[in-house]
């Protein structure tokens, strides 16, 4: 008999999820987390902190307001990191506590410390404090215990300075910096350049790719970009980082082709290590790979059979959003508990300062696999909401099938991005074709009229197309 029937180690979003999906199947469940990181990554380090200080820059700089107020326009004049830190440890304090609580009131142990293998169903999990561990056993084992910021060693990072940090410290600032360089233009990255951009600070990103978010459709990008210069932010692409000198005053970031940029502080954003040092893999048969990953099959189950893997650790697509499913369904796996795989199409949200979501396929996919289609474009200045709030850069763009009339794309620039995506992507998730956009009515004014306006657009040019043949 084993003391749990299930034990997770690692309480963000995949942790958290597994662990409460148990509990619903009425399973005996513990979770295992350090003490001052319950809810994970994305709740004290990651997600959470991230969006809630984006949200604060915009309110404090007033920087959505400024096309209807001017330029010069602040809530705030002074914005100091107090200000912009007291939102964002107000949220997670918050959102601590309702985990706790969540995992409380559905009977799961919280079981505070690091946890190891000590055999394949036996964890021992210590606390900061002499003596303070307990070992105990379960039937399966859930790892959820994520990822950290990758630390080059050739960087000197210092944490009592804050010169040159990576995301995490970034929230431990004592000031908001005057210039920056920003290493590593990926999601996280970007997102934080274009909110110290917002907030008046000279950011430098450099990238040793020749471009940034390839992912994303060039046209939107190319609006970020356009917008994040006209911010004063500059790009160096396809340049490397050679050395980053600390000194008294600054820091010195030196780049192989012999440029040298001189700021306040230097933020490192170059990808991410899976926590997996600590937990004693080879005691459970299980290994990681050099970026710390687990593997794992479909039902993310890894190599040792009663054991799983899920969110950060296991890779690809490494977002709070699918850790939080994938945790669902490995307990369901456990238990066999009946349950439908993931639907294969996922929407990408980037929180950057104007924020750009997608669903579905790109143009350059549909050229590549041939696929005839059409584009219906909406800009947001021609929306009466877009007036309204102040929007006059954002566009929504719907990507058609010439042939059947299907959603095959939907990618967003602007305001609410991340919001509206999730219109295209109910009408694709359930095979929906642009005629729907056409003949349903939407609330006016609202931003969400971008869809009838691009599905209008797109079905008049394909209505060209057969007045032609
Ligand atoms: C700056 C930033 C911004 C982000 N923004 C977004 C976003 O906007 N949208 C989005 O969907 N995703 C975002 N992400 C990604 C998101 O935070 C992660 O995908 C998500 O947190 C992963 O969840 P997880 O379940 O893997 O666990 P994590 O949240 O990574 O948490 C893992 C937990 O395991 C614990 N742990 C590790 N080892 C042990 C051990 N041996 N014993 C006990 N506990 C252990 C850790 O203390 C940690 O609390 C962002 C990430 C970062 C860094």
């Amino acid at each position: 008999m084993y003391d749990y029937d299930l034990l997770v180690i690692g309480s963000g979003p995949g942790g958290q999820k597994a662990a409460i999906a148990a509990a619903k199947l009425g399973k005996r469940v513990a979770i295992a987390e350090r003490r001052d990181m319950m809810g994970g990554v994305c709740v004290n380090t990651g997600t959470i902190p991230s969006k809630t200080l984006r949200e604060a820059v915009l309110y404090l700089t007033g920087f959505a307001q400024r096309e209807m107020y001017g330029a010069s326009y602040r809530v705030k004049s002074e914005i100091t990191i107090a200000d912009l830190l007291a939102r964002t440890q107000h949220v997670v304090g918050r959102e601590v506590e309702i985990i706790r609580n969540q995992l409380l009131r559905n009977h799961v142990d919280i079981l505070g410390g690091t946890a190891h293998f000590e055999d394949p169903h036996t964890v021992t999990v210590s606390g900061a404090e002499r003596g303070d561990h307990s070992t105990v056993t379960a039937e399966y084992v859930v790892i959820a215990t994520g990822t950290r910021p990758a630390r080059p060693p050739e960087v000197e990072f210092d944490d009592d300075e804050y010169h040159v940090v990576d995301s995490d410290a970034v929230l431990h600032l004592h000031r908001v910096p005057t210039s920056m360089v920003v290493v590593g233009a990926g999601v996280i990255g970007i997102e934080y350049a274009s909110m110290f951009a917002a907030l008046g600070t000279k950011v430098t990103v450099v990238e040793k790719r020749p471009n940034m978010l390839d992912f994303c459709d060039p046209e939107v990008v190319e609006s970020l970009k356009f917008h994040l210069r006209d911010q004063g932010v500059s790009f160096r692409f396809g340049e490397e980082v050679a050395r980053v000198e600390n000194t008294a005053k600054g820091t010195i970031t030196s780049l192989a082709s012999g440029k040298k940029i001189p700021a306040d502080m230097v933020m490192y954003s170059a990808g991410r290590q899976g926590v997996t040092d600590e937990l004693a893999l080879d005691k459970a048969n299980l290994t990681a790979d050099k970026r710390g990953r687990i593997a794992v099959d479909q039902h993310y189950r890894t190599e040792v059979e009663h054991i799983y893997a899920v969110g950060d650790v296991i890779g690809f697509p490494a977002l709070a959003a699918t850790s939080m499913d994938q945790g669902r369904l490995a307990a369901y796996h456990a238990f066999g508990e009946p349950a439908r795989e993931l639907h294969g199409l996922q929407p990408i949200g980037i929180y950057t300062v104007p924020e750009i979501s997608y669903c579905g396929r790109t143009e350059a996919e549909l050229t590549e696999t041939a696929t005839p289609y059409e584009v219906g474009i909406s800009r947001y200045r021609e929306l009466a909401r877009g007036a309204i709030v102040g929007d006059s850069y954002g566009m929504l763009k719907l990507l058609v099938s010439t042939e059947d009339r299907t959603l095959l794309g939907v990618h967003v620039f602007g305001t609410n991005a991340t919001d509206l995506v999730h219109i295209g992507q109910a009408i694709m998730g359930c095979g929906g074709t642009v005629d729907y956009l056409v003949d349903t009515v939407l609330n006016y004014p609202t931003l969400s009229e971008a869809y009838k306006v691009a599905a209008l657009d797109v079905t008049n040019k394909i209505r060209a197309l057969e007045a032609y043949r």
